[in-house]
């Protein structure tokens, strides 16, 4: 099946050596995987099934073996509380836990599986689990639900884990949404290189090495301080909101949409959707008015 499966959506999207090692795994030994959604608006589930190469299928059953996941499950019921339990309960064997969304701390009924908090899936978790990968800005650092106000107590998973001084292996992946990259390509790291070398707050350097400002196409205008005053002007994006210079990501090489465009490409200021401020506070908003008229 693996190799029908990788002949029908090729790995063009890894080099030749990467692309070659993926092609000779032992369905034995890749990863499996729980995903796990806490309060989250399913954008970067949504994110992760855009991906061009390899594809998603290929990701989930060639390089992982997803066991759970919310949307994309078709089994329900005691059927899956029963599996979700003998791995966390440690009785079914290694596992990794993908965490996409914040969080509520403050609210624990907000998220439930079955009869029981996420918070508990959660705790069991840190025990049991080879490592966790939290998906997206909301999992990574609180995102939106931890907005100025949070009203469900929303905390990410580093800083959950923080609080109960509690220590498991961590990869953060930021973004809202994720790119599929960012993910598909660290879990492959992982299958077939083990865990990539990752950056201050947790995330894969080669992904979140450099800030977008640092690689924008448009730094020669900041320089220059050539900066438009409205949305669609040319120039840099600085002065109506662009928060590039926050931002660690590799969007201007990258692009999204299987390498169509990406913000400020299209004209629109980063909004520093992989920064931790992303979203925290009312001082950071999207857009800003120049203040020249
Ligand atoms: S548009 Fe944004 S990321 Fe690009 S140079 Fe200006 S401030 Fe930096
Ligand atoms: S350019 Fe900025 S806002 Fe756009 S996806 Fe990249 S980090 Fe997020």
């Amino acid at each position: 099946m693996a190799a029908s499966l990788s002949a029908a959506f090729g790995l063009s999207g890894f080099s030749g050596p990467v692309g070659a090692a993926l092609k000779q795994l032992d369905p034995k030994h890749i990863p499996r995987l729980i995903y796990l959604q806490g309060l989250s608006c399913s954008g970067c589930s949504v994110s992760l099934l855009q991906a061009e190469s390899p594809s998603p299928l290929t990701m989930i059953t060639d390089y992982s073996q997803l066991l759970f996941h919310g949307d994309l499950s078709a089994a329900s019921g005691p059927r899956v509380m029963e599996l979700l339990d003998s791995y966390v309960d440690g009785r079914a064997g290694e596992y990794f836990l993908a965490l996409e969304g914040a969080i509520p701390e403050g609210m624990p009924e907000a998220c439930m599986l079955g009869e029981h908090t996420l918070i508990r899936y959660l705790e069991k978790a840190a025990r049991t689990m080879t490592g966790a990968v939290a998906i997206g800005s909301c999992a990574t650092y609180g995102g939106i639900p931890a907005a100025e106000g949070n009203l469900t107590g929303a905390v990410s998973l580093p800083e959950f884990y923080r609080k109960r001084q509690l220590e498991p292996l961590m990869i953060t992946i930021p973004g809202c949404s994720v790119h599929p990259d960012w993910v598909w390509h660290t879990i492959s790291h992982i299958v077939r290189v083990g865990i990539p070398k990752l950056n201050k707050y947790g995330s894969p350097e080669i992904f979140f090495g450099r800030k977008v400002h640092d690689s924008c196409p448009r730094y020669h205008y900041f320089q220059e301080e050539i900066l438009a005053r409205h949305l669609g002007e040319e120039g840099c994006l600085f002065k109506v909101g662009c928060l590039g210079p926050e931002a660690l990501a590799d969007c201007p090489s990258r692009w999204w949409n299987g390498g169509q465009t990406w913000c400020v490409n299209a004209n629109a200021p980063c909004v520093g959707c992989t920064a931790p401020i992303f979203a925290r506070s009312k001082n950071f908003p999207f857009y800003r008015h120049s203040g020249t008229g």
